[in-house]
């Protein structure tokens, strides 16, 4: 850290949020099971009341307080509304490839917009969430990171986005009837690490078991970070063992320092060594995410020093083409500059996937939605 002098570790000095606003109502999904039960008692119901509330929204996806018959009839509305506020309100959504990609926009307390993207597989169902409305991150590429950063999300309201995505699953709204929700990432909207906090009470609320959580793996949970370096290493330790992602898009610092602005703070070297002591702490293999721009950072000699620097290294690599936003110069990769990229990584032995384009017809990437309602 004595190389870093300007980074607090509290995150703080990069990261603060730029207004004071008005706090969202607190949640259940705010707290731990622990401090669940003193909030709780601190409103003035019975502690235990807090379990039971737990069982209804993580286990039964439940938030109508009428079906909550272990609770006294009296008393049920009162304690959701005090444990249970809505928190995220549906705008619009949107949908695509016959149903099986959906795009929700949610409008928060004080009128700000996220968006979550939910992805039916095969042998999946995926949730994209938002961590921040906007981004602090400025990365020039991106959707979201061209507006700034308006707010962080609170713990409840990232939750309630991924409770909402299990509850469509599980009555059966996308096509192909029931479902599970199996796994979450944090692609959508924010910088996750940057919202540090909320973020892990976000992930023990996935991946406890009920009734303190949805008990979703972690193995099944992707946190994607643009390389906070000192956010990667304290996630590391909080025994969670979700999957890392890293938004490198380019391996020499050069280009790093504009695509990825914060590459100024944690230069390519540092950010890898850091995904590496992730991997080497939670036995996860790590991915590295590479939006192909074409003539920017397709080059094969930047897929030749990729390869030299993954190689020896248990990350695979994700190659996004560039989903171009609006009035951006940039645009994806040719087809056969994207095959060279890929055939180069593959000399090396370092796994590689194009990953599939899902929801662009409906800008069903990078904070393209919500830019779209707030210029109508
Ligand atoms: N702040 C996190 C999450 C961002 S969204 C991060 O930086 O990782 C998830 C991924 O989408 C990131 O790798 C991000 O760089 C990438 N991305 C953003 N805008 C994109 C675009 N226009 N086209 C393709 N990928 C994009």
């Amino acid at each position: 850290m004595s190389n870093r002098p300007d980074v607090n570790p509290e995150l703080k000095l990069v990261f603060d949020e730029p207004v004071q606003r008005k706090k969202a109502p607190k949640h259940l999904a705010d707290f731990s099971p622990a401090e669940r039960k003193v909030w709780a008692k601190e409103l003035g119901f019975q502690p235990f009341r807090a379990a039971q509330v737990a069982t209804h929204y993580f286990s039964h996806l439940s938030t109508n307080s009428e079906d909550w018959t272990d609770i006294p009839a009296a008393e049920r509305s009162a304690i959701a509304k005090a444990l249970t506020p809505k928190l995220i309100e549906l705008v619009t959504t949107r949908t695509t490839d016959n149903g099986m990609t959906r795009k929700d926009l949610w409008k928060l307390h004080d009128g700000v917009l996220v968006e979550s993207v939910l992805m039916r597989y095969t042998d999946r169902v995926t949730v994209c969430i938002s961590s921040q409305a906007g981004c602090g991150m400025n990365c020039p590429f991106c959707a979201t990171g061209q507006a700034g950063l308006t707010r962080n999300l609170t713990a409840g309201e990232i939750t309630e986005q991924i409770v909402a995505a299990a509850r469509a699953c599980a009555n059966g709204e996308l096509p192909g009837g029931e479902a599970r929700l199996s796994n979450i990432v944090f692609m959508g909207m924010g910088e996750p690490l940057a919202n540090y906090n909320a973020v892990v009470r976000t992930l023990h609320n996935i991946t406890d078991s009920n009734p303190d959580g949805l008990g979703i793996s972690a193995r099944s949970v992707t946190v994607s970070t643009v390389g906070l370096v000192n956010g990667i290493e304290k996630l590391m330790d909080e025994g969670i063992n979700c999957t890392l992602a890293v938004s490198l898009h380019t391996p020499d610092d050069e280009l790093r320092d504009s695509l990825v602005p914060i590459n100024s703070r944690f230069k390519v070297r540092e950010v890898l060594a850091a995904a590496d002591a992730y991997e080497k702490k939670t036995g996860r293999r790590y991915s590295i995410e590479y939006a192909l721009i074409r003539d920017i950072n397709d080059q094969s000699w930047r897929a030749d020093l990729l390869g030299r620097l993954l190689k020896s290294r248990n990350a695979h690599v994700n190659l996004i083409p560039l989903n171009p936003t609006p009035g951006s110069k940039w645009t994806a990769s040719r087809r056969e500059d994207e095959e060279e990229f890929v055939r180069i990584l593959e000399n090396y032995g370092v796994p590689v996937t194009v990953r599939d384009t899902r929801g662009r017809e409906i800008d069903g990437a990078c904070g393209q939605l919500a830019a779209a309602e707030k210029s109508k």
